[in-house]
């Protein structure tokens, strides 16, 4: 099938078509405004999905050199995410299904990050073991098929990106943080300062302790220091991006092993992070397990993993009821 897919759940506006399971393009505008503001403001983003929707449509069209006659359906994000996202794209998506006569697809955000490991090989086999790392999630998921999928584990507070982020505006890096810290990281000792690893039974996880370690820990050190963050930043950054990895990795060890899964995936955007890479490779190999990491336009948030979900519901005929709504909370399994 021919397939239009929409994303916009939070601050990217995204369009790709895709057909017979091949990205044929893949558009995503990022919204800028957010930054002066240290984080995504809700009316800000759908007002942008509002302005740059339609020229990003017509964008992957262009580039795929695909006439919408030619379109089998149209797939949109249906959640989870921030509402008035979330309607910019549903409204669109449903609108020119209909205006087409073409099937729609609804497609679940946090499925469609997962399935971004089958728009290009290597892809994993089935059954494997899928941790998502991003802006608003950390889950572990056990994924039977493209359509099987059970969360054995997630955060119980902050999400890693979070964690990432909200480290960062304490060391008083730019907003979003995760790629400044990361940056700084690659020239710091990751053991100078040690922080608590979030302890959490079964697979969850926890954030929210390191968060407030950190900030208690530069408020004495800048007491005594006022130049402290300055003079210690690559060391900082490492020691928080060391913690965050080893809380990632302790419990998808332990899922992995439980659950006797040694195709390992990454997913989200914290999944550009090059410590979390580079340690996930060197655990696996150690293991002797395989792992995969999807490229980096993949990972963050675009409608090319939506359009990959939408392929397999396709086939699957799992389709869309014209009056479908957006689900800011909608789970997984
Ligand atoms: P969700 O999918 O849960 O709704 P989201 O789609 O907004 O969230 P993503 O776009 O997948 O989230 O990821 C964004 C997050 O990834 C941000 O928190 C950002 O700081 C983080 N991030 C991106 N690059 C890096 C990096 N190199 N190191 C650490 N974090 C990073
Ligand atoms: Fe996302």
């Amino acid at each position: 099938p021919v397939i239009l897919a929409i994303e916009s759940s939070c601050d990217d506006t995204s369009a790709a078509v895709m057909a017979g399971g091949e990205i044929l393009a893949n558009v995503v505008a990022t919204q800028q405004v957010h930054e002066q503001y240290g984080g995504v403001v809700p009316e800000l983003a759908s007002r942008a999905h509002q302005q740059h929707l339609i020229p990003v449509v017509q964008e992957a069209l262009r580039r795929a050199k695909v006439d919408k006659s030619a379109l089998d359906a149209v797939a949109f994000t249906q959640g989870p995410g921030l509402l008035g996202s979330l309607l910019v794209g549903s409204m669109f998506a449903k609108t020119f299904a209909q205006a087409l006569d073409k099937p729609l697809i609804a497609v679940n955000h946090m499925r469609a990050h997962i399935l971004a490991h089958f728009i290009r090989a290597p892809r994993p086999a089935f059954p494997f073991l899928c941790l998502t790392v991003s802006g608003g999630h950390t889950q572990l998921v056990v994924v039977r098929s493209p359509m099987d999928m059970q969360v054995i584990g997630q955060t119980i507070d902050d999400a890693a990106g979070e964690a990432f982020d909200k480290t960062a505006k304490l060391l008083g890096l730019p907003y979003p943080g995760g790629p400044h810290l990361d940056k700084q990281a690659k020239l710091g000792n990751p053991t100078r300062f040690p922080f608590p690893v979030g302890a959490m039974p079964g697979y969850d996880f926890s954030f929210s302790g390191l968060k407030t370690s950190v900030l208690y820990f530069l408020r004495q050190q800048t007491a005594q220091n006022p130049d402290f963050v300055a003079e210690n930043l690559p060391d900082l950054c490492a020691s928080i991006q060391h913690t965050i990895i080893q809380t990632l990795l302790r419990q998808l060890v332990r899922a992995a092993q439980d659950n006797n899964l040694t195709q390992i995936a990454l997913a989200g955007g914290v999944a550009a992070n090059s410590g979390l890479r580079a340690a996930l490779t060197e655990l696996t190999a150690e293991k002797g397990w395989e792992v995969f990491i999807p490229d980096f336009e993949f990972c963050t948030d675009n409608a090319g993993m939506v359009a990959m979900t939408a392929h397999f519901q396709y086939q699957a005929g799992d389709f869309a009821e014209p009056l479908v709504s957006p689900d800011p909370r909608l789970k997984l399994t």
